[in-house]
């Protein structure tokens, strides 16, 4: 119920991170892999890492902003004879500033990377998925902030909320081809993208204090719940956002 083998997972931002420790999760149950990141040095890098692990893994290098970048990349899948069936929308980037100190290049650079980049990525891959007529798996990556605001993360609690509800939207319009798109919503995880915070002792204490579980999220702690929003144990899942989070959103 819970194999991934014959599937082939499209995991954005997956040269580092959530996304690897999601890629990896989803090889070791099975699936194919195509990597993605903007730094090729790296996808090329982390790519090799997974292979010499005995996964099949394919390399796809876009900036999941670019509408053009993200055309190609699916033209050469399809070119290559790769069928996406799993697709998981993890790219995304943080940025912290007060509301009134943000430019609007800062605020369009987070929505469009945290939020746009999941439609349009996420529309080709239904494209190809409806077509097939073989239904598939749409898993965005949402956030505590798509359910609760806090200072200094405007744009990012607005994609976040945003991704929520595209969730949603996904759900009403492709749920009748067989495609379960959901979400997760991880807590607050020991990534290269929270090493200031976790390097700060005073957010440290207070992530510790906050969490019931009383400590951060490991990357690898997410793809168990990756896996069963790929698998077919899910099938019958829609429009979820499931907080991997350590009880945090849970209490007060
Ligand atoms: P990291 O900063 O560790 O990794 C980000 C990844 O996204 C990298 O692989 C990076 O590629 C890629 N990326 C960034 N911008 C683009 C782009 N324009 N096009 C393609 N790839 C891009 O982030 P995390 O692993 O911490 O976060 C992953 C996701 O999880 C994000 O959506 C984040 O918002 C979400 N999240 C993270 C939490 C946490 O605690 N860490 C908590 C809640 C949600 P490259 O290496 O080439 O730069």
């Amino acid at each position: 119920m819970f194999s991934l083998s014959g599937r082939t997972a499209l995991v954005t931002g997956s040269s580092r991170g959530l996304g690897h420790a999601i890629a990896e999760g989803m090889a070791q149950a099975g699936a194919s892999l195509v990597l993605n990141g903007v730094d090729k040095a790296r996808l090329k890098q982390r790519a090799k890492g997974l292979r010499e692990k005995g996964y099949t893994v394919h390399e796809a290098a876009f900036d999941v902003t670019d509408e053009a970048a993200v055309l190609a990349a699916f033209t050469k899948l399809d070119e290559d004879g790769i069928d996406v069936n799993i697709l998981v929308n993890n790219a995304g980037i943080q940025l912290r500033k007060p509301l009134v100190d943000i430019s609007i290049d800062d605020w369009n650079k987070v929505i469009n990377t945290n939020l746009t980049s999941s439609f349009l990525v996420g529309r080709e891959a239904a494209r190809r998925m409806i077509a097939r007529g073989r239904g598939g798996k749409i898993i965005n990556i949402g956030s505590l902030t798509s359910e609760a605001a806090r200072a200094t993360v405007g744009p990012y609690t607005t994609a976040k909320g945003g991704i929520k509800m595209l969730t949603r939207a996904m759900t009403a319009e492709w749920a009748e081809h067989g495609i379960q798109a959901n979400a997760i919503g991880p807590g607050y995880m020991a990534t290269e993208m929270n090493k200031a915070l976790l390097e700060n002792p005073s957010f440290d204490a207070w992530v510790k204090g906050r969490t019931p579980a009383r400590r951060w999220g490991q990357p690898n702690e997410l793809a168990g719940t990756a896996i069963f929003l790929a698998s077919s144990a899910s099938d019958y899942v829609n429009g979820q956002i499931i907080y991997v989070d350590g009880g945090m959103l849970a209490v007060l």
